[in-house]
């Protein structure tokens, strides 16, 4: 199992919704859309036939999965909403990507000082 699979199984769109700070009345099928100044109940929070959450609002016309949530929610790129996304399950990355960024930097070094 990926690390993304396990934490979405741990921490499912409404829990992650809720360990956010937002209201239940944002966390349903027939929801309030947290993106836009929503009157309308535009906002959907549903589980697929596979079982995966996925959102949609109808009037900003986004939605996805729960990581794509976090980006627009707390404007992450693509990357950081993962590592966002999987600290917040508690789920531990198998691989940390600061550790092998010094590694490479390390391997790199000699490069740059033989010109
Ligand atoms: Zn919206």
């Amino acid at each position: 199992m990926s690390d993304i699979t396990e934490a979405k199984r741990k921490l499912p769109l409404p829990a992650l919704m809720l360990q956010l700070g937002l209201p239940e009345k944002h966390t349903g099928k027939n929801a309030l859309c947290p993106f836009h100044d929503d009157h309308n109940k535009s906002f959907s929070c549903y589980q697929n036939d596979k079982g995966e959450w996925r959102w949609k609002c109808h009037t900003c016309n986004i939605g996805a999965d729960e990581i794509d949530f976090l980006q627009h929610y707390e404007k992450l790129s693509k990357g950081d909403a993962i590592k966002r996304f999987l600290d917040l399950a508690g789920v531990e990355r198998s691989r940390p990507p600061l550790g092998s960024a010094f590694r490479k930097v390390r391997r790199l070094r000699p490069l740059y000082s033989a010109n």
